[in-house]
């Protein structure tokens, strides 16, 4: 694939050659060639007209926690959201409407809530990554998605235009949302609507989604749960009773923590990963008759492979 030109206004936030690795929470895969890094929404949707005239495809990529990177070069151009990191505050009566840039950390905006005394956001609390990456994921926990909190969400078309969608009008299920059906749309910002409580009932909310947490393996390099948990199933019990726990290949190690977690050990290589993923969906499948999706999603690694 030929190396794009960017025009004048885009250089600042054009680079080349940048290692993908260090921009994934898993720390795999390869180099973009080209990575797009906007600022803010103009920005953005300038950058899309361009990749629009080029007739060249993208990648996006926000807090890199739900992505495994393919390794060597990645051709295609990737859009990295981590800089559309504006927030701004509005009341409604008793409610907080939050304007999150997609590339703001779930972290922060939960912190603010947490500190403010606003509750909405309870049930994502631990949940590492962007509003973005989020929004797209449906990102939740037993205690609930991110869906519930969402009033509006912009975006930027595949042609460089604005648009936006109410929450309501959006379809969400268990980790997904209806906002992937559209593969080249960017979230640009979300409009989230938390309701003032107090500090303490949101401390306590939150303490008990964190709590939830002791049975993930802390501290590793890991991209969260790679398969979804089938219907009326758990995951994590299934590759658990199939023998995945601990199975490694190359750097690549099954959790011993829990078995739905692949950690990257010395710097495994993206292959690897894969490798042990497809392994344990095969042993699964051998057990159970049943084919585990993935949650995790795959960039650079071709049409098909690791879909979910
Ligand atoms: C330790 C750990 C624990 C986790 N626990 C949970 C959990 O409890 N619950 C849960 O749901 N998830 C969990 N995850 C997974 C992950 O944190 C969430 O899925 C998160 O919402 C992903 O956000 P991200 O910005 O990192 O997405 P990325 O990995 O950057 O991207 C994920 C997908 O979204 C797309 N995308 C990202 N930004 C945009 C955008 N602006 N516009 C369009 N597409 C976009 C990407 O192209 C990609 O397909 C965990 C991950 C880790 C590492």
């Amino acid at each position: 694939m030929r190396q794009p030109s960017a025009p004048d206004r885009l250089k600042e936030i054009v680079l080349s050659d940048v290692p993908l690795a260090p921009l994934t929470t898993l720390g795999a895969g390869g180099t973009a060639r080209t990575l797009v890094s906007p600022r803010n929404r103009d920005e953005l949707a300038l950058a899309a007209r361009w990749l629009k005239s080029e007739a060249l495809s993208y990648h996006i990529i926000g807090g890199g926690s739900n992505s495994l990177v393919a390794d060597g070069e990645i051709e295609a151009p990737v859009i990295w959201t981590r800089k559309l990191d504006a927030v701004s505050i509005s009341r409604e009566g008793s409610d907080i409407l939050l304007t999150c840039g997609a590339g703001v950390l779930l972290k922060n905006i939960f912190a603010l809530s947490l500190q403010e005394g606003w509750s909405g956001l309870e049930q994502v609390a631990g949940i590492p990554g962007t509003v973005g990456g989020a929004l797209i994921g449906n990102a939740g926990t037993k205690e609930g998605d991110i869906s519930s909190a969402v009033e509006m969400v912009g975006s930027v078309t595949a042609v460089g235009g604005h648009a936006t969608i109410g929450g309501r009008e959006i379809r969400w299920s268990y980790r997904k949302s209806s906002l992937a059906e559209d593969g080249d749309a960017i979230i640009s910002y979300a409009v989230l609507r938390l309701r003032q409580s107090t500090k303490e009932a949101v401390t306590a909310a939150a303490r008990y989604t964190l709590g939830q947490r002791s049975a993930q393996p802390f501290g590793a390099r890991t991209a969260g749960c790679v398969f979804k948990n089938p219907q009326s199933a758990k995951a994590g019990r299934m590759l658990e009773e199939a023998g995945c726990k601990g199975l490694s290949v190359g750097g690549a190690k099954v959790s011993d923590v829990h078995a739905n977690f692949i950690e990257n050990h010395d710097d495994c290589s993206a292959a690897d990963i894969a490798k042990l993923a497809k392994l344990c969906q095969g042993k699964v499948y051998e057990k159970f008759g049943v084919m585990l999706r993935f949650e995790i999603k795959s960039l650079g690694f071709g049409r098909g492979f690791m879909e979910g």
